[in-house]
């Protein structure tokens, strides 16, 4: 059933975000799609480890880690007088990441995995769903400073976190109290006499990846839901899927980023890794490299650290995290006058206490954008008793004096396995960010 609610390009765009995030089950498959979608519209790859030669209006992209991404399209104009248009959001979603020596044998019937939480996810929504495991495996190189970086992505479910009957727990909706290392391990397999004795997920990656046992060296791998994400709703208004937080607003940025007309400032989109986490490692907010990355688009136009510091003061931040919509059943944990619902357009975030970077005059400038892009725009403050979470906007502020603010989209069930967001919304984001980087 379609109505006039919701149109087909909207519609259309919310399928594509789907597809974005099947194809990102990890940080680092998050950066691999974002290169696919950039490789066409001229976006050509620099070394971080090599001098730049930057062409005005050449568009060009580094990533860090396999798992962070700085794209950006060179103003024509003079950098220290037009700066930077920059929009910021995170490749990593919470999840559960797989230890070293993982195995578990349990009774000598099961294999079960040993893993540990990634970020804040609500723990009893990955019960009773197929998983899977994704991430990058590390092999054996040249030499020892040059291991080999392979993505590694099972294209099937392959594990299970089972809850317990509730027979066995007749409590259990009176309140479901979960232990991270005890309740929250992953079934793998049955334990048969074909199964290798040890290092059963080592044997069967390196199946997977057609190499030897012994060449995978180690491996950064978590756990992600099994089933790709859908449109719900009476009018297919809504979008159910994980990693909404944050591959929306990834996913968003790169269609403003990948269609935007040459101009005088130089536009920046900045996908960070590791904000569930707290943004502080290499590849974090809280690590240099964006104020790297900028100052080197300087140096390579042969700019020094005035003109640096100048650009920076004619530049803007769009930090792009998701929001928390109005819940349906819990509206008393909502602030009593601000109330963002979902499909009712981007929220701009405000904290007192600057736990968002917004202030009254770059909430009017977002405002102001929205306007242009034809797109409603709504307000979110935390209620007075509740602590928000973070975002990257105030870290990226620690490291780069740039006006910023914080928006996002209005999102139900934040660091659910399956989360619910508006297919309104996110063609409407997709606006503001072009709007953004074309605006003079
Ligand atoms: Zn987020």
């Amino acid at each position: 059933m379609k109505t006039s609610f919701i149109n087909d390009a909207e519609l259309t765009f919310a399928h594509e975000l789907l597809d974005f995030i099947e194809e990102s089950p990890s940080s680092f498959h998050a950066v691999e799609t974002v290169k696919k979608l950039l490789a066409p519209q001229g976006f050509q790859e620099l070394s971080l480890n090599g001098k730049w030669s930057l062409t005005p209006g050449g568009k060009y992209f580094i990533t860090r880690n396999n798992s962070a991404l700085i794209a950006f399209s060179l103003g024509l104009g003079e950098p220290e007088k037009h700066g930077f248009r920059l929009i910021a959001a995170h490749t990593d979603s919470p999840a559960f990441r797989i230890k070293t020596l993982p195995e578990i044998s349990v009774e000598g019937h099961y294999l079960k995995l040993n893993i540990e939480t990634y970020g804040g996810p609500i723990l009893n929504t990955w019960l009773d769903r197929p998983l899977s495991v994704a991430g990058r495996i590390i092999q054996r190189g040249e030499s020892p400073f040059s291991p080999k970086t392979r993505l590694f992505h099972s294209d099937r479910p392959l594990l299970v976190i089972p809850n317990l009957a509730i027979h066995m727990n007749r409590k259990v909706n009176e309140g479901l109290e979960l232990n991270k290392q005890k309740d929250m391990l992953p079934l793998l397999a049955q334990v048969t006499k074909d199964l290798h004795k040890e290092n059963v997920l080592i044997h069967y990656l390196a199946e997977s990846l057609h190499c030897l046992p012994e060449d995978i060296i180690d491996f950064d791998l978590f756990l992600y839901e099994a089933e790709k994400g859908c449109l719900v709703g009476l009018q297919q208004e809504f979008i159910s899927s994980a990693r909404l937080d944050d591959l929306a607003m990834i996913h968003a940025g790169i269609w403003a980023i990948a269609k935007v007309n040459q101009s005088l400032s130089t536009k920046v989109l900045a996908c960070f890794d590791h904000e569930e986490c707290g943004s502080t490692s290499k590849q974090g907010a809280a690590s240099p490299l964006l104020s790297h990355v900028l100052e080197r688009i300087l140096l390579a136009q042969k700019k020094d650290r005035e003109a640096y510091f100048q650009a920076l003061e004619h530049s803007f931040l769009i930090s792009a995290d998701m929001a928390h919509a109005l819940h349906p059943n819990a509206g008393e944990k909502h602030d009593p006058s601000n109330r963002p619902i979902l499909n009712g357009g981007p929220v701009i975030k405000t904290s007192a206490n600057q736990s968002y970077t917004t202030d009254a005059e770059s909430a009017s400038i977002f405002s102001a954008l929205c306007h242009l892009a034809d797109v409603p725009v709504q307000k979110f403050v935390n209620r007075s008793d509740e602590r928000g979470g973070s975002t990257i906007g105030p870290i990226s502020s620690t490291h780069l004096d740039i006006r910023s603010v914080d928006i996002g989209n209005p999102i139900l069930a934040m660091h659910s396995v399956r989360e619910l967001g508006g297919v309104k919304d996110h063609l409407a984001a997709a606006k503001v960010f072009s709007a953004f980087y074309e605006s003079v």
